[in-house]
């Protein structure tokens, strides 16, 4: 066999010379990645629960990174605001108040054409988390609140499933991997949520490199466990903090798990069990969602019937409705969000006046 021909073959079999490969080439050099690294990292299909800005800054890299199936799952639309940090989205995205899912996976198309985006507009919660992180093989935390990263942490220990805790506020980042039954899970660590972690971004602000620092340590975990399996002795085995601001850091070892967890331990998975879960919440931002009624919606309907009590603009996947002091997001399942008030029942009774029972 002449040369050619076997860089022909290798090249079929992996694509070691043809344009796609020369994508991956600084990558697959990397000698904890390979060509056979390479080859797993496309088999793969990793979760991504939120993308505001970990979850942007995590897509991007693992897209980049020649990850093969990204499913990304959000329940919020984009925003002027969210800029500053939240790298996969424009000024365009915001002015059609894209959902963050849609536009993530619009912009992942542009610059990798190869990997699959499977884009879910949706709140993860115990009535769907089934459906919406079945047959992933790891779970990535682009979430900004503790009762969504207690429900994956149960569903992770249940499943057995390895992921991945980060977590960005202020200047401040933080990171776990969770690999069930071999490390501490996140209630291990937090039984309860942490208290110096109720800030959140709309109350301390947050710097971009905070997020841009978790989300690189959090995907290069994520290659590690692609690439190596659960027990890659790479894989850090360490509760991992950076204060981007003031230098501080700090490590906790992670490695075993605390005896007695009431979930690792005990397999008590109240969060998955969804016992109380409320289905109207607070969301940040001055803003109020509704997830309590199922059902679709027929935006271009709904728009005329809405059109005499104050401005309303739709297209495929949100109908806005201003409606002074108040702005309302509906999604096409039912959800809604409303902006401009703190209280469940105001948020409420607008629902039940503009939408309906
Ligand atoms: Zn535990």
């Amino acid at each position: 066999m002449t040369s050619l021909a076997r860089e022909t073959q290798r090249s079929g079999q992996l694509g070691s010379s043809s344009p796609e490969n020369e994508r991956y080439s600084r990558q697959i050099l990397f000698r904890g990645i390979g060509e056979e690294g390479q080859r797993k990292l496309a088999a793969a299909r990793v979760a991504i629960v939120g993308c505001g800005a970990t979850g942007s800054a995590l897509a991007g890299l693992l897209a980049r990174a020649g990850v093969g199936t990204l499913r990304i799952i959000d329940r919020d639309y984009v925003e002027p605001s969210n800029l500053q940090r939240q790298s996969l989205f424009d000024e365009g995205d915001a002015a059609e108040s894209l959902p963050k899912a849609i536009a993530a996976a619009r912009k992942i198309a542009a610059f990798n054409s190869q990997v699959v985006v499977e884009p879910k507009v949706d709140d993860l919660v115990p009535g769907n988390i089934e459906s919406l992180l079945e047959g992933t093989l790891l779970i990535l935390d682009g979430t900004d609140n503790f009762e969504t990263r207690y429900l994956i942490n149960d569903y992770a220990v249940d499943r057995s499933l390895p992921w991945i805790y980060s977590a960005a506020v202020g200047s401040y980042a933080v990171t776990l991997n969770i690999v069930p039954g071999q490390t501490a899970c996140l209630a291990c660590i937090f039984p309860d949520s942490p208290r110096g972690m109720v800030e959140t971004c709309e109350t301390s602000g947050i710097l971009n490199s905070a997020v841009n620092l978790v989300a690189s340590v959090t995907a290069t975990e994520a290659l590690k466990l692609v690439v190596g399996g659960p027990s890659a002795p790479e894989l850090r085995r360490t509760l991992l903090s950076f204060d981007v601001w003031t230098n501080e850091h700090a490590e906790i070892s992670a490695a075993q798990p605390r005896p007695g967890c009431r979930v690792c331990g005990e397999h008590g998975f109240i969060h998955l069990a969804g016992e109380g879960r409320p289905h109207i919440t607070l969301c940040g931002r001055n803003s109020v969602q509704i997830h309590e009624r199922c059902r679709p919606i027929d935006f271009a309907e709904l728009d005329r019937r809405l059109q005499p009590h104050g401005r309303v603009r739709h297209n495929d996947f949100v109908l806005k409705f201003w409606r002074d002091p108040y702005e309302m997001t509906l999604f096409p399942d039912g959800r809604a969000i409303i902006k401009g008030t703190t209280d469940t029942a105001v948020a409420r009774s607008l629902y039940a006046r503009f939408v309906g029972n």
